[in-house]
C-alpha cells in the first residue's frame, strides 16, 4: 500500500511578471505594469495539478528561506500537497523574471536558486518518501544528477514519468526508467539530436523508444498527443476549447497522466484524461490558478 499516488521531484519558482509596451533592448530601461508574483516552476505546478484532481500528492523540492519560498509552500498546501519533502534554505528561492508585451511575446530570465541545490543527498535523505509513492515524476529544472538519484531509488513496482524540460541529452540509465518519457516537439528534437530527429511525431516516438524508455508520449498542443510503446502507437485527440493562456498546460497534462497511470489506466486512457486536464488549463489565465478539479474535468 502506497501513502502517495504521486511524488513530484522538481523545481519551485516564483514567477515575477511585468507587462511592458515593448521589451527592453541592451542598455535600455522601460516602464511596466505593476508586478505580479505567481507560484510556478514545473515541479510545483505538477504537484498542484495532481492534488487538485484528487491525487494524494507529495513534493520533493527546495525553496529559499524567504517570502517567495513561503508563497510557494502556501500554494502547495492550499492545493492539498504534502510538503514535508520541501526543503528550505541553502539559496534564495528560484525566480523567473518575465516581461510580456501586448502581443504576448515574452523575455524570461531564470535564476534557479534553491532548485539548483536540490542534491542527490537530498533524494537519499528523502528515501522514505520515494519508497512510499506509487508513481514518481520529474522534470529537468533541477540538477540532472538529482534525477539520476531518483531513478536509482525507485522501489520495485513503482513507475517513473519524466518530462525532460528544459531538454538536454539524457543518460541511458534515466531513459530506461521512463514509462513514459513525455516530450513536445522541441524536447524530442533536442534529445534525439536535431539532424537525426525525423519529421513526424510518429518518427520521434519510434526513435525515442529505441533509446530505451518503455513508453513515450509526444504532446501536440491543441492537436492532443501521441502515445507509443513497443505494443502500439496511437494518436489521442484533445477536446476543443477556446484557448486563453497555454502556460502550464504541459505540467497539468503530465501530472494527470502520471496519476492516472498509477490508478491502473492504460497509456491511451491516461492520455485521453490528461488531454482534458490540459485543455481545461488553457481556458484560464495563469499556471497553477488554471488547473482544474476532477469535477471541472468531468464537466468539460
Ligand atoms: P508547455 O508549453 O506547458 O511546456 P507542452 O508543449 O509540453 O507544454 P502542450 O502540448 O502545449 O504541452 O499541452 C499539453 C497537452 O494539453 C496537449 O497534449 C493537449 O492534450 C492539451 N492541450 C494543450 N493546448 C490545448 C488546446 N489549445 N486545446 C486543447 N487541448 C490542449
Amino acid at each position: 500500500m502506497y501513502d502517495y499516488d504521486l511524488l513530484v521531484v522538481g523545481s519551485a519558482n516564483a514567477d515575477l511578471v511585468i507587462g511592458v509596451e515593448r521589451r527592453p533592448g541592451a542598455g535600455e530601461t522601460v516602464l511596466g505594469s505593476d508586478l505580479a508574483v505567481h507560484p510556478g516552476g514545473k515541479g510545483a505546478n505538477q504537484a498542484v495539478a495532481a492534488a487538485r484532481l484528487g491525487a494524494r500528492t507529495a513534493l520533493l523540492a527546495r525553496v529559499g528561506d524567504d517570502a517567495h519560498g513561503r508563497l510557494l509552500l502556501d500554494a502547495q498546501r492550499a492545493a492539498g500537497v504534502d510538503t514535508a519533502g520541501v526543503l528550505v534554505g541553502g539559496a534564495p528561492t528560484g525566480v523567473a523574471l518575465i516581461t510580456v508585451d501586448p502581443s504576448g511575446d515574452n523575455s524570461i530570465v531564470v535564476s534557479p536558486g534553491a532548485n539548483g541545490r536540490l542534491t542527490p543527498d537530498d533524494v537519499r535523505a528523502a528515501g522514505g518518501l520515494v519508497q512510499a509513492s506509487r508513481v514518481v515524476s520529474a522534470q529537468l529544472e533541477i540538477p540532472l544528477e538529482t534525477v539520476v538519484e531518483v531513478v536509482r531509488n525507485l522501489p520495485p513496482g513503482s513507475r517513473f514519468v519524466l518530462n525532460p524540460s528544459p531538454p538536454r541529452p539524457l543518460p541511458s540509465e534515466v531513459l530506461a526508467a521512463c514509462d513514459p518519457l513525455i516530450v513536445n516537439e522541441h524536447e524530442a528534437k533536442v534529445i534525439l539530436g536535431e539532424s537525426s530527429a525525423g519529421d513526424t511525431p510518429e518518427q520521434w516516438a519510434r526513435l525515442l523508444l529505441a533509446k530505451g524508455p518503455r513508453s513515450v508520449v509526444v504532446t501536440l498542443g491543441a492537436e492532443g498527443s501521441l502515445v507509443a510503446s513497443a505494443q502500439a502507437v496511437a494518436r489521442v485527440p484533445s477536446v476543443k476549447v477556446a484557448a486563453v493562456d497555454t502556460t502550464g498546460a504541459g505540467d497539468a497534462f503530465t501530472a494527470a497522466l502520471a496519476w492516472r497511470l498509477g490508478t491502473g489506466s492504460s497509456l491511451e486512457e491516461a492520455a485521453a484524461y490528461a488531454s482534458r486536464v490540459g485543455a481545461a488549463a488553457v481556458t484560464k489565465q495563469g499556471a497553477q490558478d488554471s488547473f482544474p478539479t476532477a469535477q471541472e474535468v468531468e464537466a468539460l
